[in-house]
This record gives structure tokens, C-alpha cells and sequence, in this order.
């Protein structure tokens, strides 16, 4: 039975409450200990605003963010998601170990629970060690749910290094790696030249591999930068501050590093000179809270796509715009997870799938917020999961996809 609400008497019962408890500072007196404050100002350290500025401390010692865990009591449908609705490729994906005994078995225990068809280790391994864990899938009998990229040395940058790395990049993809990756972030905010320069994403001296990776027909899947808030001040207004608290080496604020913008400027240039080429932007190029910046990248540069580890907690904050977004690009997002976490990725098919609201994610120091389901349809799901990888990697096995 509907509940009979008069609500015609709800702007009476305002202008009431208004007559009795406004001005603020006013009603700051009606409470111990209230503070009063300046329209503009915002309150003291310790107190929170109760009334049109005025601000109380909590009666009870405040708990750390690191301790306050509310539980919400919406009462709300919840879809489980164990499963994919399709078969996925993981794109980003990192198993060092993969060549070790038994590894592949225990992977494929969880994959085929999470329906993963292919899982494509990006660890950025070249040589020998890529060739060691290529011979291993060969030999087993879950060949058909593992790939592999090679990586590339950016030791050494300067005369004869382009030619050398060409030739292991040629002699890497012969030997069936399916694409060059993770380039680590490391490449951009670290890595040096031997002068002891920050060796440039745009560095003309790399050009040739960038060229022979076009050439070759294989994606270059690239991590550039970190989440902006990572190149903001260490305050109580940074959304990942709990995270820069954790890690000392995700603080890249201050003098002497480089800035977000710099390094967005260098790999823009990078995609700019080498049209022929095409790059997978990890984390969807750290734009998945600005999804106009996202839209403008993949509008300049037809040769990049975006992938979507470790930003899910951008994406389901924001749940319509970013399923506008994914219908729009559907031909340009692709599925990978990076850290191996079988509990983690029934968030994603949650997210990705469902049009459940107001659910945990799994990560607070990502996210103090909730997630919403994103309900994308199932055509830019399928082509989400695996139809743009299995564009973009035509060596990858064909079977368990649907047609
Ligand atoms: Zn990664």
C-alpha cells in the first residue's frame, strides 16, 4: 500500500524550521562547542558543518580513514557477476611465473571460472626469458589460453641501440609474442640515458622500434604516467591520499619530477609520429576521470586505443557518461585487469554488465566511493571482452570466442 504524504505541508514545515533555527551563526549557540564561520571559509580541522556555517566536532574521538567502514543499509537489487556474458582476452595481464610447474594449471582453474578465454602475460620480457616461457605454452596442454608479449630494453638509448632493439623486437615476434608490452610507466618518469637525462617518450633515438612494431603488425601496449592525483599535493583534498601513504614511489609531486601534462605531451607526440603503428594506452591513458580528455585522444590519434585496468573506480562513478563513452569508441576500448586477483574481477562484469547501483568496489585506497552498474550492451561488451583483440592480435587462438 503507497504511503499517503501530505506534501503540501513540507514548504510550511520549512519556512518554520527556517524562522526558528536561521542564521547560522545564530544557531551555532543552540550548540556546545559550535564554531561559527565566514561565508567562503570552510571549517576547522576536527569539526564538520552541521548548520549554514557552523561547524561541531563529533562528541566521540574520530576514527582514521583507514578505520571507518560504514556498511550501507540500501536495500537494493544485486546482480551476481561470477562469470563474464563472454569470453574475455585480458590484455593486461602479469604471470612471471607462467613457465614455473603447475602455474598454468592453477591459472585455468580460475580463468574458466571467470570465463577468461586468453590470457596474455605483458610483462615486458625479451629474449631468452620470453623464449623459456613461449616453449613452456607450447608444451602445455592450456596452450590455446595463453599469450605473450615481448618488451623492450630501453638500457643504453644511443648509437646502435635502435638497430639492436629492432632485431630482438623482430626475432621476439617470430618466436610468437603477439604484441610489445607493458611498456612500464617507469619509461617517461624514470628511465635514463646514459648521461643521466630523463630518457623522453618522444626520444627520436626510439623511433625505429616504434616504426618496426607498425611494420610488424602487432600493438605496442603502453603505461604512461599514473593517476593525476599522484602528481597533485600530498594534502587532505588528494582523492588518493591514503594510497600516496601507503607508497612512497607513487608520489610524484614536487620539484624535480616531471608533470602529468609533460608526459601526456611527450606520448601524444609519440602517437602523432608514428601513425602506422598501433598503441593500446594502459589504464585508459589515466583519462577515465576525464572522459572529454579520453574522447579527444581517440579522436586525434585513430592508431590508439584504451584499456581499462585499474580504472574501473572512474568508470563506475560516473556510469552513464562513461556508457555513452563505450558506445561511442566500442571499437576502441579493450579488456585487461593487470594484478592477477581472481576475486577481482567479478567487479568489472558488475560494472561492466549489470545496471546495479551504489555497490563496494574492492580497493579503498582507489576509492572511498561507490560503484553503479554501466548496463553497456551486449554488442560493445562482446567487442569489449574480445572482438578489438582479437582485431588487433590476429594471432591469437581462435577457439572458445563465439562467432
Ligand atoms: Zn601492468
Amino acid at each position: 500500500m503507497p504511503t499517503f504524504r501530505p506534501l503540501f505541508l513540507i514548504p510550511a514545515l520549512a519556512a518554520l524550521f527556517l524562522t526558528f533555527f536561521l542564521p547560522g551563526p545564530v544557531a551555532a549557540q543552540g550548540f556546545r562547542g559550535g564554531v561559527t564561520i565566514e561565508p567562503g571559509e570552510s571549517c576547522p580541522a576536527g569539526t564538520t558543518e552541521i548548520r549554514p556555517l557552523t561547524c561541531l566536532a563529533p562528541e566521540f574521538e574520530a576514527p582514521s580513514i583507514v578505520d571507518y567502514r560504514p556498511r550501507s543499509t540500501l536495500v537494493t537489487r544485486e546482480t551476481p557477476t561470477p562469470r563474464a556474458r563472454f569470453p574475455v582476452v585480458d590484455l593486461h595481464g602479469h604471470a612471471r611465473g607462467l613457465a614455473n610447474p603447475g602455474v598454468m594449471d592453477e591459472m585455468v582453474a580460475h580463468l574458466d571460472a571467470l570465463n577468461i578465454q586468453v590470457y596474455i602475460a605483458a610483462d615486458n620480457v625479451s629474449g631468452e626469458a620470453l623464449r623459456r616461457t613461449l616453449d613452456a605454452v607450447a608444451a602445455s596442454p592450456h596452450r590455446d589460453r595463453f599469450r605473450v608479449m615481448t618488451g623492450i630494453d630501453f638500457r643504453g638509448v644511443g648509437p646502435g641501440w635502435a638497430d639492436r632493439a629492432v632485431r630482438q623486437l623482430e626475432e621476439d615476434i617470430a618466436a610468437g609474442a603477439v604484441g610489445v608490452g607493458e611498456i612500464s610507466k617507469s619509461f617517461g618518469l624514470t628511465i635514463q640515458k646514459p648521461d643521466g637525462s630523463r630518457l623522453r617518450i618522444d626520444d627520436p633515438e626510439l623511433d625505429p622500434v616504434w616504426e618496426a612494431a607498425g611494420r610488424l603488425g602487432i600493438p605496442v601496449f603502453i603505461h604512461t604516467a599514473e593517476p593525476l592525483a599522484f602528481f597533485q599535493p600530498l594534502d587532505l583534498a588528494n582523492e588518493r591520499w591514503l594510497e600516496l601513504a601507503i607508497f612512497p614511489d607513487r608520489r610524484n609531486h614536487g620539484p624535480g619530477h616531471v608533470t602529468f601534462e609533460e608526459l601526456m605531451e611527450e606520448r601524444d607526440a609519440l602517437f602523432r609520429r608514428h601513425p602506422e603503428t598501433t598503441f593500446v594506452a594502459a589504464h585508459f591513458g589515466w583519462h577515465a576521470n576525464d572522459l572529454a580528455w579520453a574522447a579527444r585522444l581517440l579522436d586525434e590519434f585513430p592508431n590508439v586505443h584504451l584499456e581499462v585496468g585499474a580504472v574501473l573506480h572512474e568508470l563506475g562513478r560516473q556510469p552513464r557518461a562513461a556508457r555513452e563513452f563505450f558506445i561511442r569508441y566500442q571499437d576502441r576500448v579493450l579488456f585487461g585487469k593487470d594484478s592477477f586477483q581472481p576475486g577481482e574481477y567479478p567487479y568489472f562484469w558488475r560494472v561492466f554488465e549489470t545496471d546495479d547501483e551504489y555497490f563496494d568496489y574492492y580497493r579503498d585506497y582507489h576509492a572511498f566511493w561507490k560503484l553503479y552498474g554501466m548496463n553497456l550492451p551486449d554488442e560493445v561488451l562482446r567487442k569489449l571482452y574480445f572482438e578489438n583483440a582479437l582485431r588487433l592480435m590476429p594471432e591469437l587462438p581462435r577457439e572458445g570466442f563465439p562467432r
